[in-house]
């Protein structure tokens, strides 16, 4: 086999080399379940580095959506805003506590939900708007506050891809009321299962303790505040066990540097494709200038009309694994079900049948880079 035809991952995930120290110090602490010392100096950690009031680990950005829904005290018949284009961890969440997604279109630049379009959509029925940043480009989140403020909605940032990305200065996740991350083994820092829950509404965190430990006080209890816990209200167990916070404990020690090597992958591709733009082959993602991203993702655009699965199928003969994202969630059988939309979609429908993600993660060298976009390169309108 030669080089040229090595398999290319998609992913690949990276490894700091401490997570198995951290985690033998974990065992030795016989603490494995939840909030053990590990936790805490994540949440330390997420506190000091994000800027929220308080920060909660859970096991996934999902378990910290749906404390955010719980916590906004979502009910039946509500409607929550949300762009469509997202995974459907963003709806389920909120349709879990028999609230109604309504769907609004995204920009065609940075394909977040396009912030023009949010306010029409507000309905006597409206709670919440939730944006998603996607591919850890920030959503235009003034303007969206402002609308937030003026119709007394909250604002809740899907950050899963968003962990150490700016918008005006402000760590995504913190900028909203609630923040949900991941850290999942496909994010750029990663716990194989992992998430957090941002609290910038320090109101909220007391109630966002108890929700995350089963609806009762336990956390507070173990805090020495009160004598007894109890149950509380309603809540579920969103804790990961302590092993899984030491692991994590030592990507967000190497967080900068982890997010400085993909940027500079990021960029390679960003070159390396300009000559392809030029001649109207691809179009490559649009960074607005208040936005420093975090080269979570690396995607391109196909023009339209080009036969996407012809460019993949191309791809999966060389070696390489491109391939497409979301399915747009108004398309698919439960957004029918559950949801519904505002104004047409177009953007979203184009873009998600336009899009290919392009291999990136850490250690990804130039030969390699330099093969996708060859491929690239052969295809032609
Ligand atoms: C990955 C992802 C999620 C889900 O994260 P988990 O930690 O796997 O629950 C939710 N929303 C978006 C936008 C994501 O990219």
């Amino acid at each position: 086999m030669t080089t040229k035809s090595l398999p290319i991952a998609f992913n690949r995930p990276h490894l700091t080399g401490r997570e198995m120290l951290y985690i033998a110090e974990a065992r030795a602490a016989q603490h494995l379940s939840g909030d053990g010392g590990f936790t805490k100096r994540c949440n330390a950690w997420l506190e000091e580095h994000l800027g929220c009031a308080k920060a909660l680990l859970t096991h996934s950005c999902t378990a910290a959506l749906e404390i955010s829904a719980l916590l906004l005290d979502i009910t039946a018949g509500d409607e929550i805003i949300m762009p469509s284009y997202t995974f459907a961890s963003t709806a389920n969440a909120f349709v879990l506590r028999g609230a109604q997604p309504v769907f609004v279109d995204i920009r065609e630049d940075t394909l977040n939900i396009d912030e023009r379009l949010i306010e029409d959509a507000i309905t006597p029925r409206t709670r919440a708007i939730v944006v998603v940043h996607y591919a850890g480009v920030g959503c235009e989140m003034d303007a969206i506050l402002d609308i937030a403020r003026r119709h007394g909605l909250k604002v809740v940032e899907d950050a899963a891809q968003g962990a150490m990305a700016r918008y005006k200065g402000r760590p995504l996740g913190g900028i909203g009321d609630l923040g949900a991350l991941s850290f999942h083994e496909t994010k750029n820092l990663i716990s194989g299962e992992g998430g957090a829950l941002l609290v910038n509404d320090g109101r909220l965190g007391q109630r966002a303790e108890i929700i995350r430990e089963k609806g009762t006080d336990r956390t507070r209890f173990f805090r020495g505040e009160v004598d007894k816990y109890t149950w509380q209200e309603v809540g579920s167990s969103y804790l990961p066990s302590d092993l899984l916070a030491a692991f994590l404990y030592a990507q967000l020690e190497d967080a900068e540097s982890i997010t400085a090597e993909r940027l500079r992958i990021w960029n390679r591709y960003h070159e390396l494709l300009a000559p392809l733009e030029r001649t109207g082959q691809l179009r490559r993602p649009v960074i607005p200038a208040e936005c420093e991203h975090n080269a979570h993702l690396y995607y391109v655009l196909m023009p339209q009309g080009v036969d996407r699965q012809g460019v993949l199928a191309k791809f999966r003969q060389n070696g390489i694994a491109a391939i497409f994202h979301y399915v747009p969630l108004h398309l698919s059988p439960a957004g029918r079900r559950y949801c519904r939309i505002h104004g047409d979609l177009r953007a979203t429908t184009q873009s998600a049948e336009r899009l290919i993600r392009l291999p990136l993660w850490h250690g990804l060298d130039i030969a390699a880079q330099e093969r996708v976009a060859a491929v690239l390169g052969t295809v032609h309108n």
